[in-house]
């Protein structure tokens, strides 16, 4: 019989089926079975894909009967962001406009996780185009975060936080564009990374603004995080922006000591806006590297005040090109909108989007127009060069840079959807290794006198993921014992 237990990690699973405690089919039946159970209360999955999922797991299951050498996520089950293409399975980038689409093929990052024996159980709800930070903009509904659920968790990616801080899937891929990975992996109190920009091919991942767009892990443990980013980083022919840098080994330095880090903390992310028990637990955390012998060092980083305005300009504008596509002509919904080529555009595209996306791409239109272009695009690339020298330079005197994930712990549902300033707000912290192109994962941080996740975050170098995992990896250790709530 399997055991009871709520979240798998990696080894656990791994573990698990060589002792032959479990077989991978019984624990992919499990986990549609909580789903079934949650999954009307938390709404963290829009698509389940049973036959495929049970497809791999007896897959998996004739290797442990062979006694062949099991592939590194063997049987681990996983969800997909809904922004993430799956073959055969539909993909609605939690909008209207793609109810129906069904993509011909698999995302890069679905196919290396299927080859390294990963269970894809379905696709998880997400802001609509993977736009917002509470994942209040899904045309299917928010959803709840499993810690309290009358309070989102986060986004966009929220769905896929959601379930594996639940225990609905032992990981979850994500994507993080200006912090959505990171946000909700606070929020809901997981780790979750971004890496650095090109790390992982986009291939197959639906655009929102693809110069900053980036595909990543949510877990249970640092350690599975690294052993994901392990299989899914890399080049790939199919993308020309991935990176052909080699992919180091994340496992070799996960456990190697910290002390004698250096560990930069830059002063504007602790002005005013922050929550006071946000920062409590963010200076306890930073207490406790401290104690593990991490050097800190004080920062300034003098461009981080630009980075919400450069963001929005850019990142409308990358998105009111990139959702151009969906025009009634070859994707997903399409309204006849009185029998003319004009009618049918606006009939479509009015009521297959919501209002952020409506919000956006109008923003977006506005910034690259001709009269506005040089104000607000072309300003905005230049600030983002000097947003991303801040970081250069802070990465000559300091190893990574430690910082709150979020300003606030999880707000309740309807809390700011009147108001998309304070919703774009939420990204404070994050929108910055955006922009520069840097790693980043927010590990958890205790939580607040309610009991909500805090989320601490670790930004390092270009491609300094070896960096990040292992002093996030130190950190997850002591957090229990450092004084922190949790
Ligand atoms: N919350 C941010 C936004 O609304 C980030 C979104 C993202 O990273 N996809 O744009």
């Amino acid at each position: 019989m399997m055991p009871n237990k709520k979240k798998w990690t990696v080894g656990e699973i791994r573990a698990a089926l060589t002792a032959k405690k479990i077989s991978a089919h019984e624990l992919a039946h499990e986990h549609f079975a909580r789903i079934e159970r949650e999954n009307p209360k938390l709404n963290a999955f829009l698509a389940l894909c049973p036959e495929r999922a049970y497809a791999q797991a007896d897959k998996i299951d004739a290797m442990v009967a062979r006694g062949a050498e099991l592939p590194p996520l063997a049987g681990v089950p996983v969800a997909i962001k809904d922004v993430i293409s799956t073959r055969g399975v539909t993909t609605t980038c939690g909008s209207k406009i793609l109810e129906h689409y069904v993509p011909p093929y698999d995302a890069t990052a679905v196919v290396r996780l299927e080859a390294a024996g990963a269970v894809v159980l379905g696709k998880t709800n997400c802001d609509e185009f993977a736009m917002g930070s509470s994942n209040e903009n899904s045309a299917y509904g928010p959803v709840r975060n499993p810690v309290a659920p009358d309070r989102v968790p986060g986004g966009s990616s929220g769905g896929s936080a959601a379930a594996v801080a639940a225990g609905l899937a032992a990981a979850a891929l994500g994507t993080d564009t200006g912090g959505s990975i990171r946000q909700p992996g606070a929020l809901c109190g997981i780790p979750a990374m971004m890496p650095t920009y090109g790390r992982v091919s986009r291939y197959g991942l639906i655009a929102l603004a693809s110069s900053l767009d980036r595909i990543g892990p949510f877990t249970n443990t640092v350690r599975d995080a690294a052993t994901i980013m392990g299989l899914i980083a890399g080049r790939d022919t199919r993308d020309s922006t991935s990176a052909s840098h080699d992919v180091p080994d994340y496992m070799a330095s996960l456990d190697a000591p910290v002390a004698g880090l250096r560990v930069g903390i830059p002063r504007e992310y602790f002005g005013p806006g922050m929550d006071p028990a946000v920062r409590h637990n963010i200076e306890a955390g930073i207490g406790a590297l401290e104690k593990l012998g991490c050097k800190t060092i004080e920062l300034n980083m003098p461009h981080t005040e630009y980075a919400i305005a450069v963001y929005y300009i850019l990142l409308t504008a990358e998105a009111s090109s990139n959702l151009a596509r969906y025009d009634g002509v070859r994707y997903g919904l399409r309204e006849a909108g009185g029998g003319t080529l004009m009618g049918m555009y606006r009939a479509t595209r009015g009521h297959g989007f919501g209002a952020e996306v409506k919000r956006r791409i109008i923003l977006g239109t506005y910034v690259l127009s001709a009269g506005y272009y040089d104000a607000y695009y072309r300003k905005g690339q230049q600030v983002r060069a000097l947003v991303t020298q801040d970081f250069r330079e802070a990465f000559e005197r300091v190893d990574a840079i430690v910082t709150p994930t979020s300003p606030v712990p999880a707000f309740k549902l309807g809390e700011r959807t009147d108001d998309p300033l304070a919703m774009y707000l939420a990204d404070i912290y994050t929108v910055t290794g955006s922009l520069a192109g840097v790693p980043g994962i927010s590990v958890p941080c205790g939580k607040t006198p309610d009991g909500l996740p805090v989320g601490l975050q670790v930004f390092g170098p270009h491609f300094g993921e070896s960096r990040v995992l292992q002093i996030a990896n130190a950190f997850e250790k002591v957090s229990a014992e450092s004084g922190l709530p949790n």
